[in-house]
């Protein structure tokens, strides 16, 4: 069997292209004679691959000087107790819940200092974006956090919470890359990078530097102090050396399509696909108020939980991989990640229109 049309929504599909330069780079790395993953961290063919990454992120994302790019382990969900150990000054923190994830990093925050749910989507089972515009943020709040693509429930900020001056927090792990960013809305931004960018075990962390000093909460962890990786340039221990070195080929590979201006069109030509459909079906239906839909995370239902089950065991015999939808949601739900070709969607779309007719 070749490769299948893989809608897992992570670890996720990566780059054709990608897995194929490293399969031939696997047993020989550049006349090294070694693998990557065989390779010390202190080596000088490891440090070129980490520099030239961390460049290519720069660049991709335009990132400022004054903002470190940290490479770290422990998954998105480490950070969800390393922000307020190192951002907690005041220990207090306002989270916007717009989704599992929010929730879970708004969960942990609260072992750190007094947290405040400022606004949450939770009464729709999160199938929308909060008015963000006017906040009751607190006077002492160091941050405002959020997790700006819920990979869960399809949603994405289209516009920024207002802070009103605070620092702001986003965990964009299942949109890292997907489109232009502007760095210095932000004073953390973070993901894991095994939905959107690479395998499993890296987390990026991109940090303006006046948030990462000495003065973090007491009983901080070295390792999950953000000065310990920012002075040791993420080589404070042994880094998640081979992940880093697939995310430096996916950032080339998205250099050499045009950049996040173009992969933003390219994301939004895709997602119209799906949702174009969605929106004349009579048999399935999306599932997030459409002015919040996600470009990366798709979403949808028949309201028929056996013709669901259906759906995804006829998809997956038909070469469309992982189309089951969360527990919590139901239904199916496709992510279409930087990786996904339109080739792909417009295969989904094709089955999807069998389906229906089958089943009407
Ligand atoms: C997957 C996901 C996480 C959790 O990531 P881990 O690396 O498994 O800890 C956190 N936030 C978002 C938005 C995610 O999609």
């Amino acid at each position: 069997m070749g490769r299948v049309y893989n809608f897992s929504a992570g670890p996720a599909v990566l780059p054709e292209e990608v897995l194929k330069e490293a399969a031939d780079e696997m047993l020989d790395y550049k006349g090294t004679g070694m693998s990557v993953m065989e390779m010390s961290h202190r080596s000088k063919a490891f440090d070129d691959i980490i520099k030239e990454a961390e460049q290519d992120i720069r660049d991709l994302m335009h990132i400022p000087d004054n903002y470190k790019v940290l490479f770290l382990q422990g998954g998105a969900s480490q950070q969800f107790a390393a922000i307020p150990m190192n951002l907690m000054k005041n220990k207090v923190a306002d989270y916007i819940i717009t989704g599992q994830w929010a929730k879970k990093a708004y969960q942990e925050a609260q072992k750190y200092g007094k947290v405040n749910a400022i606004a949450s989507s939770e009464d729709k089972t999160y199938s929308y974006i909060p008015d963000c515009s006017d906040l009751p943020i607190s006077e002492d709040a160091d941050y405002v956090y959020i997790c700006e693509n819920n990979t869960i429930y399809g949603t994405k900020y289209k516009t920024l919470p207002n802070t009103k001056g605070k620092t702001l927090v986003a965990d964009v792990s299942s949109c890292f890359l997907s489109e232009p960013v502007d760095v210095i809305k932000y004073g953390v931004i973070y993901g894991g990078v095994q939905k959107n960018v690479g395998p499993a075990g890296v987390v990026i962390a991109i940090i303006r530097e006046d948030l990462i000093t000495d003065d973090v909460l007491e009983g901080t962890p070295t390792m999950l102090k953000y000065k310990t990786q920012a002075d040791a340039d993420s080589l404070y221990n042994t880094p998640p050396c081979y992940g880093i070195y697939i995310c430096g080929k996916v950032f080339k590979w998205l250099k050499k399509m045009g950049g996040l201006e173009v992969m933003k069109q390219r994301n939004e030509e895709k997602a119209k696909i799906l949702y174009d459909y969605l929106d004349q079906s009579k048999l399935f239906k999306g599932t997030v108020r459409k002015e919040d839909r996600s470009l990366m995370n798709v979403p949808f239902v028949t309201g028929d939980k056996d013709l669901d089950a259906k759906f995804v065991a006829e998809a997956k015999a038909a070469g469309l991989e992982n189309l089951k939808g969360h527990r919590t949601v139901g239904g199916m739900r496709a992510s279409i990640y930087n990786a996904m070709p339109k080739e792909g969607v417009e295969k989904l779309v094709e089955f999807m229109k069998k389906f229906e007719a089958e089943n009407a």
